[in-house]
């Protein structure tokens, strides 16, 4: 049965990027660093990671 999805929190990191420190991104780990789910920022903007609820509506509409 797998009618019961549990989301399984620990595993989600979350964080900013670059200079937009209001907007909390699902952070991926790639390579050696953190990017946004969504694609957010530049690809040298750093990605900083914090114990914050993502609320970027770009990483949230990428759940399944
Ligand atoms: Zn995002």
């Amino acid at each position: 049965m797998n009618g019961t999805r549990i989301r399984e929190q620990e595993d989600v990191v979350a964080g900013t990027v670059g200079d937009d420190v209001m907007t909390v991104h699902e952070l991926l780990q790639v390579g050696e660093t953190l990017r946004p789910k969504c694609g957010a920022g530049k690809s040298k903007d750093q990605a900083v990671q914090w114990l914050r609820v993502v609320n970027c509506p770009a990483c949230l509409a990428g759940e399944e």
